[in-house]
C-alpha cells in the first residue's frame, strides 16, 4: 500500500510536536522529530551564538532520513524545510500562531530576551510560510491556525481525513 509524506513545519511553539505524536497515534505512520533526530545522532557542524542553538548539518540529516521516507508514510516535524529533498513530501502543512499565544508559549519553553523576540519576529514576518511556498509547489504548502485546542482538533482530523483520502486514491 502506498502511503504519503507529510511535513510539519512553522515557528517553534505552533505545536508541531504535539499535532505530529497525535497523528502517529491515530494512524501507523512513523513519527521524526529532525531536532531530536539531530541531536540523538549529533548531526550538527557547529553552534549559532547568535541564535543560541546547534547548527545542523542538513547533509547527514538528509542521509540519515532517506530511508525511511522512500517507502512513504512518514510524518517530519521540523521549524525549518527548504533544505529537504522536495521529493520527499506530498503535503506540508504549516501551523501558525498568533503572537499573544505563541508568546506565552515561548516563555514558558524558558525563551527569553533575543531568542524570544526573534522567534516572535519569525512568526509576524511569516517566515516559514514563506520558506515552505518557494520551496514545494504553492498548491501542497497549507496554513494552519493552531491557537487553541480546539483548533488542534479540527487539524488532526483534517490531517486524518486527508490521509485516508490520499490513500485511497493513490491505490
Ligand atoms: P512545536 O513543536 O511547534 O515547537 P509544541 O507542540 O511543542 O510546538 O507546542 C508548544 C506548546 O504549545 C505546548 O505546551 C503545547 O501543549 C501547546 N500547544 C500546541 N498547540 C496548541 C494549540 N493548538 N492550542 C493550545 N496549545 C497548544
Ligand atoms: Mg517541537
Amino acid at each position: 500500500m502506498k502511503r504519503p509524506n507529510i511535513l510539519l513545519t512553522g515557528t517553534p511553539g505552533v505545536g508541531k510536536t504535539t499535532l505530529g505524536k497525535e497523528i502517529a497515534l491515530r494512524t501507523d505512520f512513523t513519527y521524526i522529530n529532525v531536532g531530536d533526530l539531530a541531536k540523538e545522532g549529533e548531526l550538527y557542524e557547529g553552534f549559532d551564538e547568535e541564535y543560541e542553538c546547534p547548527i545542523l548539518d542538513e547533509d547527514r540529516v538528509i542521509d540519515e532520513m532517506e530511508d525511511k521516507m522512500k517507502d512513504g508514510g512518514v510524518i517530519v516535524d521540523y521549524h525549518s524545510c527548504d533544505f529537504f529533498p522536495e521529493r520527499w513530501f506530498n503535503i506540508v502543512f504549516v501551523l501558525r500562531t498568533e503572537n499573544s499565544f505563541l508568546y506565552d508559549r515561548l516563555e514558558n519553553r524558558g525563551y527569553k530576551g533575543k531568542k524570544l523576540q526573534d522567534n516572535i519576529q519569525c512568526e509576524i514576518f511569516q517566515t516559514i510560510y514563506e520558506e515552505a511556498m518557494s520551496s514545494y509547489k504553492e498548491e501542497i504548502v497549507h496554513q494552519l491556525s493552531s491557537n487553541t485546542p480546539e483548533d488542534m482538533e479540527r487539524n488532526l482530523d483534517q490531517i486524518i481525513e486527508w490521509i485516508e483520502q490520499w490513500i485511497k486514491d493513490n491505490n
